[in-house]
């Protein structure tokens, strides 16, 4: 077996990946106040809310007013992601309110069009020109490419045209990639793979993986890039967020699920499992709804009290 981390990062997407998916547009108050409990469950790294028109994704409508308004640790790094230069011009407006700028693309043209209508190359000539930018006002850059392992459209997608993407968003200043299974269509030994042949191509990048749960594989995809060194990974609260395509898609692997199972492992995470089961109790009680995570039901594992202590 190959050696596995002894810590990993978690970045929290629930704000954007989750709320944006959900067909209620959440009150304002309510993502601050779950913003600012999840920056005290010892996450360090918060994906906030994206600057998006508002007619394209009402459900983000108020980043804003989400970005002015949330009160977090200061050592908590907060992004916000936008699709462009114009996005990008909204969220430096409050640049002193958020350290990380992210962006994305698709690694299949025609999943790429269906979410932003534009290829591939133009796509990146304009996300070349964002990174550009952000990397000017000393912000952290990270870039997202979604389908990286599989397209709803296009079935394969080649591994070798997904380190293309990434070669291409790191020259431009990328210093993070995450890569995006966006309707779970990967298995743990193509994730595998994948990420060996990602490390091998770009060294010195942190690499990030990013699982949806569509299939029930989040965490088996989880544990197959531990094996290929990967340790960054982003979650959502609650398993929130998804991709309307497949239709009836459940969400992101769910954070609690993440850092109960990597905890288990002895992986670090620096989080505080039960905050964060609280906060996902909350947003369960303002979506008004069930949640589809296991360790939200169950709890964390408990095994009782020390044996060398009296109970
Ligand atoms: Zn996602």
């Amino acid at each position: 077996m190959s050696e596995l981390p002894d810590a990993v990062r978690v970045r929290e997407v629930g704000p954007r990946d989750g709320f944006q998916n959900e067909a209620e547009v959440i009150p304002t108050h309510e993502k601050v106040r779950l913003i600012d409990q999840l920056g005290r469950t010892g996450l360090k790294r918060i994906e906030v809310t994206s600057f998006v028109r508002r007619d394209v994704i009402p459900q983000l409508g108020d980043a804003a007013e989400v970005l002015r308004q949330i009160d977090v640790p200061d050592d908590v790094a907060l992004s916000v992601l936008v699709p462009n230069e114009r996005g990008l011009d909204h969220a430096l407006v409050q640049r002193e309110r958020f350290h990380e700028l992210t962006v994305f693309l698709s690694a299949s043209e025609t999943h790429n069009r269906h979410n932003v209508n534009r290829s591939i190359a133009q796509s990146l000539e304009e996300l070349e020109r964002v990174l550009d930018r952000a990397g000017a006002e000393g912000l952290r850059r990270e870039a997202v490419i979604s389908t990286a392992f599989g397209c709803p459209y296009e079935g394969e997608v080649p591994a070798a045209r997904v380190t293309e993407i990434a070669q291409v968003l790191v020259a431009a200043g990328a210093d993070e990639i995450a890569f995006g299974d966006t309707t779970g269509m990967a298995n743990p030994r193509m994730v595998e793979e994948r990420f060996a042949i990602w490390r091998a191509a770009l060294r010195g990048v942190e690499l990030t993986a990013h699982f949806h749960n569509t299939r029930g594989l989040g965490l088996a995809n989880v544990l197959a890039s531990l094996h290929a060194g990967v340790d960054s990974f982003e979650a959502s609260f609650g398993e929130l967020g998804g991709c309307p395509v497949p239709a009836g898609a459940t969400g992101n692997i769910a954070t609690e699920e993440l850092v109960s199972m990597l905890e288990e492992m002895g992986i670090a995470t620096g989080v505080d499992l039960p905050a964060l089961i609280v906060a996902t109790g909350e947003l369960s009680d303002v979506l008004d709804r069930p949640l589809g995570s296991h360790v939200l039901r169950a709890g964390p594992v408990d095994w009782g009290p020390p044996p060398d202590r009296p109970a």
